[in-house]
C-alpha cells in the first residue's frame, strides 16, 4: 500500500507524521472519506465543499487548491489499485512547539491512504442487516465540523462492538436521536415515512444522506427532515443508517427491540438499490 505524506508517496509503513504535529497533539485537524466505485470517486465535489467549510471553521489553510488535491486523490486511488473503496484523507494545522494557540506560519500537513472495500461483503452486511444500540450523546456543540477530535465517537463505537452491534446511534439531553459515530440515523414511521433529523451544529451533514434525499426528492419518495424520539426509533417500522462506507444500511434491532420482522425493511431495501444505482450512475 502507497500513502501520500506532504507531497511524497511513500510505502504505507514507512509513512508518517512529526511528533509535534498538532492533530497527534491537539486533534487539530479535520479530515474526510470518500467512496470509489469503479474506480471513481463519489460525490467528489460534496467532500470538498465539506472539507473547505471545516477547514474554515478552524481558520487551518489549504494546504492547496482543489484542483491539485483531486489529481492527489486520483493518484493514491490509482497506486493503490483500488475499484471499490475509500480515500481517507487528513489535513492537520502542522507542526509546532506544543501551544494551545494556533502557531503562526505553519503549513498544513496533508495525508492520504485508500483501501479497497468488498462490495460483496457490504451486500452480505445488509442482506442480513446490522443490529444498532444507544448511547448519550457526549460530543461537543460543533459536531458540524468533521474534525478528527472523535473519542467520543469512538466511546460509542466500542460501546457497539461491546454488545456485538455493527453502530451506536447518540442522543442528545432531550431524548432525541442525533447520529451514529460514523454514520447517519434514519427511521420509517409507522405511516412510512422517511426521517432523518435536519443538518444543524449537533450533526455531520452526511454526503451520503445528502445524496440520498438529492435521489429521494427526484423519485418523489416523501420524506420528513425533523428529530425523533428514541422511543420512535424503538418503535419505527424501518430503522436504517447511511455513510460513504455504509452506503444505505439496513437495522434490524435497536438495543432490545427487534425492528419489523427482524429482517431489512422493504423500504430500506429499496433506498439502498436506489443509492447504489446512484452510485454505479456516478462511477
Ligand atoms: N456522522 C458522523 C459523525 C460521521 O463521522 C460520518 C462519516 O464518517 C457520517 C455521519 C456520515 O457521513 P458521510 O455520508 O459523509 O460519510
Amino acid at each position: 500500500r502507497i500513502a501520500y505524506v506532504n507531497g511524497q508517496y511513500l510505502p504505507h509503513r514507512h509513512a508518517s507524521i512529526h511528533i509535534e504535529d498538532r492533530g497527534y497533539q491537539f486533534a487539530d485537524g479535520v479530515y474526510e472519506v470518500v467512496t470509489i466505485v469503479n474506480g471513481k470517486m463519489i460525490d467528489e465535489e460534496g467532500h470538498m465543499e465539506r472539507l473547505w467549510r471545516s477547514l474554515g471553521e478552524l481558520q487551518i489553510d489549504a494546504p492547496m487548491k482543489a484542483g491539485p488535491l483531486k489529481m492527489i486523490m486520483r493518484e493514491v486511488v490509482r497506486r493503490n489499485g483500488v475499484v471499490n473503496g475509500i480515500i481517507y484523507l487528513q489535513i492537520t494545522r502542522g507542526v509546532a512547539p506544543r501551544d494551545h494557540p494556533f502557531p503562526k506560519n505553519t503549513t498544513p500537513a496533508l495525508v492520504m491512504t485508500a483501501k479497497r472495500l468488498s462490495m460483496d461483503k457490504s451486500e452480505r452486511t445488509a442482506q442480513a442487516g446490522v443490529n444498532v444500540v444507544t448511547v448519550p450523546d457526549i460530543r461537543w456543540d460543533r459536531c458540524d465540523i468533521k474534525s478528527v477530535s472523535l473519542l467520543p465517537n469512538v466511546l460509542a463505537k466500542q460501546a457497539a462492538k461491546d454488545k456485538n452491534a455493527y453502530e451506536a446511534f447518540q442522543v442528545d439531553k432531550n431524548g432525541m436521536v442525533t447520529e451514529g459515530s460514523s454514520t447517519n440515523a434514519w427511521i420509517v414511521n409507522q405511516d412510512g415515512k422517511v426521517i432523518t433529523r435536519p443538518t444543524s451544529n449537533e450533526i455531520l451533514a452526511g454526503i451520503t444522506r445528502a445524496s440520498l434525499l438529492r435521489e429521494l426528492e427526484k423519485k418523489g419518495v416523501e420524506f420528513e427532515l425533523r428529530s425523533f424520539t428514541v422511543e420512535e426509533l424503538h418503535n419505527a417500522r424501518e430503522v436504517f443508517l447511511t455513510s460513504s462506507t455504509s452506503y444505505v444500511l439496513p437495522v434490524v434491532k435497536v438495543d432490545e427491540h427487534v425492528i419489523g420482522n427482524g429482517n431489512p425493511g422493504s423500504i430500506s431495501v429499496t433506498l439502498r438499490q436506489i443509492y447504489r444505482d446512484f452510485m454505479e450512475d456516478a462511477s
